[in-house]
């Protein structure tokens, strides 16, 4: 066994700093101790490569991983299912994600700067805490592209600043294209999204004929490696959404990632925060929130008027006081998206009543 210094990316996205040839040896015959000195000598937040003939450090060393605080990020098979296999591991430590908080902040935006349109609720995933209880059975409840350019046209007129596009899967919604046109030919766009839908075909041709100066692509990745991502939001979504992230990159978009994450996983978000810094995603690009006990959700953070800024959020049956709670009936605002200036007045009131109230410890539970 050997470990060497490398350069180039050599297994999926991640660019290891190191690489450790295990040949054929298995968890029981040495390799445990190779492995771990090829991690002492990276830091933390770095990658190594580790080459193997052995199909059992498949099933071994994710355990190995997860009890020594690293993260098996992913596995290549190099053969048709009998190896060579290559595995990239992220250096972790187990004890920075508690010893650092792992929650993204936020500023409340002033109400009327920012606008959220559900454009659909259908999506290709159920992810376990999805907020709006979407899934490819979803009623899609797509919200007509006239009715979106309208309330655009007076979001903007009364000054509006950013347009934030989410669901369900954007995606998945056919007029998703125009709607993104009509928004970014006038504020910036965001549109979060899974990234797993756009690689192919009319939903790759809506990608690409974005604008890259006004749209930014917010995309959910729950931890560094598959296990937590793909325990919340399905088989496999941790590799296609990693798939769809390069490809947004590539095609020269700017690319945030969101992670969604359970008290009990805090202890992840030193970890997720290193395959960042290994993929490169710049700091201002993370966004790490608490699940909202909202939607799938039977338990999170407690959403309510006096819990959370308003965000004037949009669908095709009504407006409500934030995007994460469009399954709450307590805190729908109108049962018609527009005029959008009524649905904010309604909002302006409460505040304002709220503030004469000195209603404290009202958080702000940004969502970009
Ligand atoms: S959380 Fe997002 S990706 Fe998951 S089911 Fe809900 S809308 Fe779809």
């Amino acid at each position: 066994m050997s470990t060497t210094d490398i350069t180039p990316a050599t297994v999926g996205p991640w660019h290891p700093a190191a690489e450790l040839d295990g040949g054929t040896d298995d968890c029981g015959s040495g390799l445990l101790l190779s492995l771990t000195g090829a991690m002492r000598g990276i830091d933390v937040g770095e990658v190594l490569l580790l080459r193997t003939q052995e199909k059992s450090v498949l099933v071994d060393l994710p355990a190995w991983a997860r009890l020594a605080g690293h993260e098996l990020l992913t596995v290549v098979d190099d053969g048709a299912g009998s190896g060579p296999w290559r595995l990239a591991i992220l250096r972790g430590e187990r004890t920075r994600a508690v010893q650092e908080p792992v929650f993204t902040g936020g500023a409340a935006a002033p109400l009327g700067s920012r606008l959220w349109l559900y454009s659909n609720f259908h999506c290709n995933l159920a992810c376990d805490y999805c907020c709006a209880q979407s899934s490819p059975k979803a009623d899609p409840r797509l919200l007509p592209l006239d009715v979106a350019s309208t309330a655009i046209d007076e979001f903007v007129a009364q000054g509006g600043r950013e347009l934030l596009v989410t669901g369900g899967e954007p995606f998945l919604h056919p007029d998703l294209g125009a709607m993104v046109a009509y928004g970014s030919e006038r504020v910036p766009v965001v549109i979060l999204t899974n990234a797993m839908v756009f690689g192919r075909g009319t939903r790759r041709e809506t990608l690409e004929s974005m604008d890259r100066e006004r749209v930014t692509l917010q995309v959910s990745l729950d931890s560094a490696g598959p296990a937590l991502h793909d325990r919340q939001r399905g088989s496999g979504s941790h590799a296609r959404a990693l798939v769809g992230i390069g490809l947004a990159r590539e095609l020269g978009f700017r690319v945030r990632v969101a992670a969604t994450l359970r008290d009990e996983d805090l202890a992840t978000g030193g970890r997720l925060h290193a395959a960042l810094d290994n993929l490169g995603v710049a700091v201002e690009d993370r966004l790490i929130r608490p699940v909202a006990a909202e939607g799938f959700a039977d338990d999170g953070l407690h959403v309510s008027l006096d819990t959370v800024e308003p965000e004037p959020t949009l669908t095709v049956d009504g407006a409500w006081w934030h995007p994460v709670a469009v399954t709450n009936t307590h805190l729908k605002v109108s049962d018609s998206p527009l005029p959008l200036s009524d649905v904010l007045d309604v909002m302006r009131d409460v505040l304002a009543v709220q503030v004469a109230g000195a209603a404290e410890g009202r958080a702000v539970f940004r969502c970009t």
